[in-house]
């Protein structure tokens, strides 16, 4: 009961924001469209899910071969994981990976880039200004 009464209540909050503020709230997260092939999976739309995060593949790739325990390769038009793994599991890391470099903590909206302060990588929002440390994959 407590969950749906806050539900409704950020409901009401959201109901009170100006228009402006709304616009990109909606972003969807791309899934990966993907097929095992022989020990491989292969994530036929990888670039295009890069892309619609506004990163780099190579970044994305890194993170998903260490998330997935498993080297990956880029080709032109997809990527090859040495590993068998269920979309399920590849889009639960997309996820993170968008929950983590791609949306504002704060705002909740993809409008971020890398920044630096103090030497220290930070991903900033243009949207609201926010901003949080940046992990950097090792
Ligand atoms: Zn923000």
């Amino acid at each position: 009961m407590a969950g749906y009464d806050y539900e409704k209540l950020l409901d009401r909050a959201w109901g009170m924001l100006p228009d402006k503020l709304k616009s990109h709230e909606r972003f969807e997260i791309p899934q990966a469209v993907t097929f095992v092939e022989g020990q491989t999976t292969i994530i036929k739309n990888f670039n295009e899910i890069a892309s619609m995060f506004n990163m780099q593949p190579s970044h994305l790739m890194k993170f998903l071969s260490k998330e997935l325990a498993a080297p990956g390769n880029i080709e032109p038009n997809r990527v090859i994981i040495q590993r068998v793994l269920r979309k399920s599991v590849i889009d639960a890391k997309i996820k993170d990976y968008a929950e983590e470099f791609v949306l504002c903590s704060q705002c909740k909206r993809p409008d971020t880039k890398f920044d630096e302060m103090n030497n220290q990588g930070i991903i900033k929002c243009d949207a609201c200004g926010g901003w949080r440390p940046l992990r950097r994959i090792k």
